[in-house]
């Protein structure tokens, strides 16, 4: 049985020339990495974006990232893609409501929300409810970008 020491939630940059190959099959055969897809948008000879959860033992892991970067694949955690403006945010609560991984929740004891990056699938949802857009998107490392 394989054993999983490493389960990440990460974002797939996929350039036009890589966009219509079967990469995540790769993965699975020659590296024995599981994979859940989250999101995707792939076209063929266009760019595509993908979100997937990745998990295998932590050299396949590696080995499997280095993979996809030696084929112009850019890798990104997705942790580090959405980020919280904690001056704007005012604990309303509202987000919690729309985030499926519960990784914006209610402290019941400090009556704030809490956000727990590690458990955030970059659905967006959050950065659509929110009134002060205290949560954004990072589409790229260098853009940050607010709904
Ligand atoms: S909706 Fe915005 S302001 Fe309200 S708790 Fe969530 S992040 Fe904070
Ligand atoms: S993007 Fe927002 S709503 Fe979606 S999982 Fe992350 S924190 Fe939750």
């Amino acid at each position: 049985m394989t054993t999983h020491e490493v389960s990440r939630i990460v974002s797939l940059r996929f350039s036009p020339e890589t966009s219509g190959r079967p990469m995540m099959y790769h993965l699975a055969k020659r590296f024995d990495l599981t994979f859940n897809i989250l999101q995707a948008s792939i076209n063929p000879r266009q760019e595509g974006h993908m979100i997937l959860e990745l998990a295998g033992t932590r050299e396949n892991y590696t080995q499997g990232i280095s993979y996809l970067q030696e084929h112009g694949i850019r890798v990104t955690p997705v942790a580090n893609q959405i980020t919280r403006n904690e001056e704007s945010c005012m604990h309303c609560g509202m987000c919690t409501a729309m985030c499926p991984s519960k990784a914006l929740h209610l402290d019941l004891e400090t009556r704030r929300v809490e956000f727990d990056r590690d458990k955030c699938t970059a659905c967006n949802q959050c950065t659509l409810v929110c009134p002060v857009h205290a949560m954004q998107v990072l589409i790229d490392p260098d853009d940050l970008v607010t709904p």
